[in-house]
Order: C-alpha cells, then sequence, then structure tokens
C-alpha cells in the first residue's frame, strides 16, 4: 500500500524508551540509546500483546513494514 518499504511511521521516544506505536499506553516498550543501530528487533508489547517489529537508526526509531 505505501511506497517506502524501508521505513514506517516514527515511533515517539521520550527518556529513551519507545512508546509503544500500536496501544501508546505503553511508554516503555524497548529502550534505546542515542547510538543504538538495529533493524526489525522484534519488541512486545505486554498491554496490547502485539510484537512490533522495530528499526532503529542511531536513535531514531521507526515502525518496520511489510513481512
Ligand atoms: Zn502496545
Amino acid at each position: 500500500m505505501q511506497g517506502a518499504p524501508k521505513h514506517g511511521k516514527m515511533i515517539t521516544v521520550s527518556d529513551g524508551w519507545l512508546t509503544c506505536p500500536r496501544c501508546r499506553k505503553n511508554k516503555r516498550l524497548m529502550k534505546v540509546r542515542p547510538d543504538t543501530q538495529g533493524s526489525r528487533m522484534i519488541a512486545y508489547c505486554r498491554v496490547c500483546k502485539n510484537e512490533i517489529l522495530i528499526d532503529v537508526n542511531k536513535g531514531a526509531c521507526f515502525e518496520s513494514q511489510g513481512q
């Protein structure tokens, strides 16, 4: 559906913690540092019980799109 499969929507980070992009209630989904790098890391949200694939690029976090 969307043209750019590489990065999905940006995920809010506050005090180094990711906010769950699905429910937005879990503000401690995963911790990242400003130098964290990774792609398709799996975070499990205990609030909404979704597994979320996350891409992190120098502290900027995106929900990974695609399968
Ligand atoms: Zn959630």
